[in-house]
């Protein structure tokens, strides 16, 4: 890098990263980006895996940034493939000249904050340091795959894939696969693979309720009508809890009756996708138990409408609530009826350990298999090399919970600004990213227009403590994620203590309380 004092460091190259620095290159700040893989694309440069595709419609999946891009850049289905995203990403970076500001396979390895220089410190993998007056952390949640401990992993004869670091030179077509983890990834990898393998073996710990995705080519005509709408759209989307542009209706589930119910829940399942069926129905299915078990019933009866083999309908059928993060899926439940298709109930048959030649359960059962899929998540980063003030390290500033200010500050890490980190907005990506970077980019223009590019930037300790506070306000009254475990609670990994991920009450919401902060002139933050 030839310009080792920055203005800013900007770390990682996904939909934040990449915003992050075109918006302040445009501002005339002296910024870099470093990425750790070799292209663009963040989550989605390394969840290669089959099958990998967006369950945001492709519409909403953009910036809204660029005008004419909305107008020309063409998206062909309702979805996007991981292809698409990266070549969108990558044509948005050509596009704007961002890739001579990028240096990609690039890792930062540590960060340190030096109170004396007023500058953090970034080490990277390079054996270099290079100092930066602000550090953006644009890296998501989703950085560190989740391998679970399981006796003779290294003992098996076949490749053992993470579904975050897919290895495309394995041939899979004939093959006996096993599939360990049914979340989001491990339904579409499944999905993607069934037609071509010779078994596949579902390892399935807490089914999920997976609705059905629905995915389709658009016609023009129905682009065409997008576009000539597309700010209308937007600025819905920045009034909106979600920024699904489905409606967010209040109807009380209860305050229909059971036919209206049944209705309203089977043209739900028709048009697809969990989060319409989860919050454009009705508006107390995330947050009202009573209700949420309606829609709980109508799909344990859909599943077992689909899935003809009861033992099979009884491991894929989830007896708690509809409330960890909802799949959708391209015939998850349809492929069981398939006879190389098995799943496995790994509640009542724990996995015991793995074998040269597959995975043994609890009832002493050998699956065989050719190759083993880890689609096991991912653990929420708490520790990732950042020193703040007297060295205290993020791992254990978070120790007990995670906690930030606005999912942007955190006490302590001065100058350190988070871009889809936890505790922001429970909304859609894109839009979520923007609204973020939006505000650390005016907030650092403001500073340099006012003289003051000087000042620390760092959270007062009680803004924060206010922000967790309201956060798990906001997880009580408006979802049920208490009542499970769940990477929303960041309770999914054994032994990860509970934390609040995201502030629920919403899109609209998050951008009041950015606006008082920025009413106030960034008061709590200046020092
Ligand atoms: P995930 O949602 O955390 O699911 C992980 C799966 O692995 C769960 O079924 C979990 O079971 C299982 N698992 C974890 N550890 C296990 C163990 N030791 N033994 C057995 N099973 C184990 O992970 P993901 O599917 O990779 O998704 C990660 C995030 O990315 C989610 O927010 C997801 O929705 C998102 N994503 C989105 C898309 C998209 O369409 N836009 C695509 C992929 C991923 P338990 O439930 O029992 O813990």
């Amino acid at each position: 890098m030839n310009h080792p004092h920055l203005d800013a460091l900007v770390i990682g190259a996904g939909f934040g990263g990449i915003y992050q620095l075109y918006s302040l290159l445009k501002l005339g700040f002296n910024v870099k980006l470093i990425e750790k893989a070799p292209g663009v694309g963040g989550v989605w440069f390394s969840n290669n895996y089959p099958g990998a595709t967006t369950d945001t419609a492709s519409y909403l999946y953009r910036y809204t940034w660029d005008k004419d891009d909305l107008q020309s850049y063409l998206w062909a289905n309702n979805y996007l493939s991981r292809d698409e995203v990266v070549a969108y990403l990558d044509h948005v970076v050509d596009k704007h000249n961002l890739r001579q500001h990028i240096r990609f396979s690039t890792e930062m390895v540590a960060a340190d904050w030096s109170e004396a220089a007023g500058k953090w410190h970034v080490k990277t993998d390079q054996s270099e340091v290079i100092a930066t007056t602000y550090l953006v952390m644009a890296t998501g949640v989703f950085t560190r795959p989740n391998v679970p401990k399981i006796p003779g992993m290294g003992t098996f004869r076949g490749p053992v894939m993470h579904t975050a670091s897919w290895d495309n030179n394995v041939d899979i077509v004939g093959k006996r696969v096993g599939v360990i983890g049914c979340g989001s990834s491990g339904i579409q990898v499944s999905d993607a693979i069934a037609p071509i393998i010779a078994e596949l073996h579902c390892f399935i710990r807490h089914p999920p309720y997976s609705i059905p995705l629905r995915f389709r080519p658009v016609p023009s005509s129905e682009r065409s009508d997008i576009n000539s709408r597309y700010n209308e759209i937007h600025a819905a989307q920045l009034l909106s809890k979600l920024a699904l542009d489905i409606g967010e209706p209040d109807t009380k589930t209860l305050s229909v009756t059971e036919e209206e119910r049944q209705q309203t829940f089977e043209s739900l399942w028709r048009d697809g996708n969990s989060f319409r069926f989860k919050y454009g129905g009705f508006g107390d299915l995330a947050s009202n138990a009573e209700a949420n078990e309606e829609a709980c019933k109508f799909l344990r009866a859909k599943i077992r409408s689909i899935v003809k083999d009861p033992a099979k309908a009884d491991t894929l059928t989830p007896n708690d609530l509809f409330t960890r993060r909802p799949p959708c899926d391209q015939g998850w439940y349809e492929m069981f009826n398939q006879d190389n298709v098995f799943a496995v109930d790994i509640q009542e048959t724990p996995i015991t350990a793995i074998e040269e030649n597959g995975i043994r359960t609890s009832d002493g059962k050998i699956h065989e298999l050719d190759i083993i899929v880890l689609a096991t998540g991912f653990q929420s980063v708490r520790d990732n090399g950042i020193n703040g003030r007297g060295g205290v390290s993020i791992g254990d500033y978070w120790a007990e919970e995670i906690k930030t200010f606005l999912g942007i500050f955190i006490h302590s890490f001065p100058n350190l600004f988070m871009v889809n980190g936890p505790q922001g907005p429970f909304s859609i990506a894109p839009v979520t990213i923007e609204t973020e970077v939006d505000f650390i980019s005016e907030m650092l223009s403001y500073l340099r227009n006012t003289d003051r590019v000087d000042a620390v930037v760092e959270c007062t300790l009680d803004k924060e403590t206010e922000w967790v506070t309201l956060c798990g306000r906001s997880a009580d009254t408006e979802t049920l994620e208490n009542t499970v475990s769940s990477e929303l609670t960041s309770t999914n990994i054994a032994g990860a203590k509970r934390s609040v991920i995201f502030f629920y009450n919403g899109l609209k919401q998050y951008r009041n309380h950015l606006q008082e902060v920025k009413d106030m002139e960034y008061r709590f933050l200046l020092s």
